[in-house]
């Protein structure tokens, strides 16, 4: 993973959340400040918004696509900002090195959860970032066997601050899990460059289908922030994100009728995955926050696996039917 991410040092952790709690509360004490986008995977959200305060660290959550909001939010205090890209399950693309700049002027660290870009696609430290967290789960297992996560950075980050923090709390990977990790890393390449192939032909099948009200894909020209994923991004990535009509019913009809792509909460698998976000991942959330996000009822976000892409987009087209 250092070779993979240009970093210069590393530890592995036993899940993805050990990886994000362990990167932001590690270096923190009372009294410090973090910033972080609120376009967060639900956990990370709960350690940002209901863990940090408890133990007196102040947090902003900002509209991470408005560079101002994370100007404005900077404190003397501000020591971390914490961000997603693309973002779970919108697919909104930060701009990282501008966030970067704005953290350091202040003095900040800047932390980044790489898992929808993966490292295939996105490199955060040479784009500013000071760390980046993964979930190892996802893509680089790759096959549901086994939950991991990642911390990479500079050597004096993992010394300073990780080493012993994990050594005496012990969030530390497992040795069984390591080995199926490094398993999985062996054809992280190919098999998200093949994933990313399928989710653009998805994207592509879906953006005109009548029954299809938003369609979101990082690599399509019609994204919104476009610019910036031609800056910061390899590809798209293997997500996408979709609007059916008719709400929630609509989403629920269309999930259950389809037979290849199947529903879960995990993403970055071999096998092609939907979800749906308002009563799933996003469920803690007020109706209100959701909305402000652009998580939909009908809004479904897909995770494109290796299957043929002509299956799939047949699968789709059925299931759609009963839209
Ligand atoms: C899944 C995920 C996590 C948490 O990973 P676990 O391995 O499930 O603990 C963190 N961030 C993002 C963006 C994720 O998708």
């Amino acid at each position: 993973m250092i070779e993979l991410e240009g970093a210069e040092a590393a530890r592995s952790t036993a899940t993805g959340m050990a990886a994000v709690t362990t990167a932001i509360l590690a270096p923190l004490k009372a009294g410090d400040h973090v910033v972080a986008s609120k376009a967060l995977f639900g956990s990370c959200l709960y350690v940002v918004q209901d863990l940090l305060p408890r133990y007196g660290i102040e947090t902003t959550l900002v509209d991470g696509l408005d560079l101002d909001q994370w100007q404005r939010a900077l404190r003397p205090n501000t020591k971390t900002f914490f961000l997603e890209s693309p973002t779970n399950p919108t697919l909104d693309v930060l701009d990282i090195a501008e966030i970067a700049k704005i953290a350091h002027s202040g003095g900040a660290r800047l932390i980044v959860d790489n898992v929808f870009a993966t490292p295939i696609w996105q490199s955060p430290l040479s784009l500013g970032a000071d760390v980046v967290v993964y979930s190892a789960t996802k893509h680089i297992d790759g096959q549901g066997r086994c939950l991991g996560g990642v911390i990479l950075s500079s050597e004096a980050f993992i010394a300073e601050h990780i080493h012993n923090f994990m050594r005496q709390t012990g969030p530390s990977l497992s040795p069984f899990n390591a080995w199926v990790l490094l398993k999985g890393l062996e054809t992280l390449g190919v098999r998200v460059r093949a994933q990313t192939e399928n989710a653009a032909k998805i994207a592509e099948a879906l953006a005109n289908h009548p029954k299809v009200t938003r369609l979101v894909y990082p690599g399509r020209a019609d994204h919104p922030q476009a610019a910036t994923v031609k800056k910061q991004m390899g590809a798209g990535s293997t997500l996408v994100g979709f609007e059916v009509k008719d709400g929630k019913a609509g989403a629920f009809r269309c999930l259950n009728a389809l037979k290849i792509s199947r529903i879960s909460n995990n993403l970055g698998d071999a096998k092609s995955l939907v979800t749906h976000p308002a009563t799933t991942t996003h469920q803690r959330l007020a109706p209100e926050a959701r909305a402000e996000l652009g998580i939909s009822e009908g809004f479904i976000r897909f995770s494109a696996g290796l299957e043929h892409p002509d299956d799939l987009i047949e699968d789709f087209q059925r299931a759609l039917e009963q839209v």
